[in-house]
């Protein structure tokens, strides 16, 4: 078998309007990658930056890597209305080998920054700070794409002694949190030290030591987790499941271990099963400058290699739960072998104890789980927990369970929509819903509510 040292799976994370997807539009575009090397490959759901763009990009910043790269690049996960990357999953861990933590220096700490660094921090996840909109600070000037390095020498003296205070702020504020850290230039440590990096997403100022820091964090601390088998039956995450013109159900999913080819049967999670499946067809997005016809904006490929972002249309998906594991099966024993595995992820998660509790809802099963556990540490009991939208029948539920205990006949929803059937009902009937993204703070409304009615 062949090992090799594949991309690191980087997540983009922080609270709402921090600029996640201006860094990874940013990203995408990045100029002189287009022109110099081998430019960015997109993914489904992720983008790829080659090494040796990373390579064009730092320029003299090579003096930051100390030491030879070995990676082939950086593939950072970006599908568009998922906030929660945070919590999905993958063997033995989170899906995410890395994560950059966006914050607005402006407004420095919000709720869903202090949510994502307790996720990383629960999950072990490295991460470093990405101190974004440096451009907003009075008087700054603007060079696009210009390493921080470079663009702070020609900031004057109060644009800098601004920077600084902003700076400073932060750094308190993770101190607080328990982390040491500083920025990236000054930090002596990585191990200890969470570096943090001024930037402007939208205008590519600080975005090279960005991905230089990541390739060269990656390189050092993550070689051994990153080095697989090649050949190896796939194993991947279902980052979306979606319903695609002319190809019916699909999923979108991460691979990050192994070779997934096209003739290979997928076991995969459903509702109350493991589904298994033998593939239709293996897609990857076209160029965009090639799609004439919406109905055909993919191209087919027999075969994918972790790290990859890949689209899989395949018979019996509609019950494919997002956040589920993938595992490939090439013989009866691998297929018992995973849908063993799976099945026991699943029952873990997606519970139906008909006690007399709450019903959570969320958006993937890292999510639910997430959320459940919270719950259980404040002995709030579940009746139901289960992956989707927020439907009819959670309220009847609810409803049900209203009738013994008011206080508990409620639908807490993360990341979901709630139906517009669920919403009537729950309007008629009086059961309240709790929606939102920030796990702490939907507990939190809960809980203010309950008092409330106790009083
Ligand atoms: P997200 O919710 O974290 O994905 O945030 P967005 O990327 O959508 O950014 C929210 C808003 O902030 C948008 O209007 C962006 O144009 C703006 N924004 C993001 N990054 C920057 C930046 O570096 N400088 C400035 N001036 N605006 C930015
Ligand atoms: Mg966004």
């Amino acid at each position: 078998m062949t090992k090799r040292i594949r991309q690191p799976i980087i997540a983009v994370l922080g609270h709402v309007d921090h600029g996640k997807t201006t860094l990874l539009d940013r990203i995408r575009r990045t100029k002189v990658a287009a022109k110099e090397a081998g430019g960015i490959t997109q993914h489904i759901g992720a983008t790829e930056v080659p090494i040796d763009t990373v390579r064009t990009l730092a320029g003299p910043l090579i003096k930051l890597w100390k030491g030879e790269i070995k990676l082939p690049g950086l593939l950072f996960i970006d599908t568009p209305g998922h906030e929660a990357f945070t919590s999905l999953r993958a063997r033995g861990g989170s899906l995410a080998d890395l994560a950059v933590l966006i914050v607005d220096i402006n407004e420095g700490f919000q709720p869903q920054t202090i949510e994502s660094i307790e996720i990383l921090r629960k999950n072990r996840t490295p991460f470093i700070v990405a101190a974004n909109k440096i451009d907003r600070i009075k008087g700054w000037k603007v060079e696009e794409d210009e390493p921080f390095l470079v663009n702070i020498k020609k900031q004057d003296q109060r644009a800098q002694q601004e920077l600084e205070t902003k700076l400073w702020e932060l750094i308190g504020k993770f101190y607080e949190m328990g982390f040491n850290a500083n920025r990236f230039d000054r930090v002596q440590d990585f191990t200890r030290e969470l570096a943090i990096v001024p930037i402007s997403a939208k205008y590519g100022i600080g975005v090279p030591e960005l991905l230089v820091l990541i390739a060269g964090l990656s390189q050092k601390y993550l070689e051994q987790k990153l080095k697989i088998e090649v050949e190896g039956p796939a194993r991947g995450t279902i980052l979306e499941v979606r319903e695609e013109l002319g190809l019916g159900t699909t999923i979108d999913v991460i691979i990050y271990d192994g070779t997934l080819r096209k003739d290979d049967t997928i076991v995969v999670g459903g509702k109350d099963k493991a589904i298994v499946t033998k593939i239709r067809a293996l897609l990857k997005p076209k160029p965009l400058d090639e799609i004439r016809d919406p109905r055909f904006r993919f191209d087919q490929v027999d075969e994918v290699v972790a790290a990859a972002g890949i689209k899989i249309a395949a018979p019996g998906l509609e019950e494919a739960l997002a956040g589920s594991p993938v595992i490939a099966a090439r013989s009866e024993e691998e297929v018992e072998r995973a849908k063993e595995e799976i099945l026991s992820q699943i029952q873990s998660v997606v519970i139906s104890t008909g006690k007399v509790g709450v019903i959570v809802k969320a958006d993937t099963l890292g999510s639910l789980e997430a959320l459940s556990k919270e719950l259980g540490e404040k002995n709030i009991p579940i009746r139901k927990a289960d992956v989707g939208n927020i439907s009819k029948t959670d309220v009847m539920e609810a409803l049900s369970v209203k009738e013994e205990e008011p206080k508990y006949g409620v639908v807490l929803g993360f990341n979901v929509k709630v139906n517009e059937d669920a919403e009537e009902v729950a309007n008629a009937k009086g059961v309240p819903i709790f929606v939102g993204n920030i796990i702490y703070k939907l507990i939190e409304d809960y809980e203010a509510w309950v008092k409330e009615e106790e009083e």
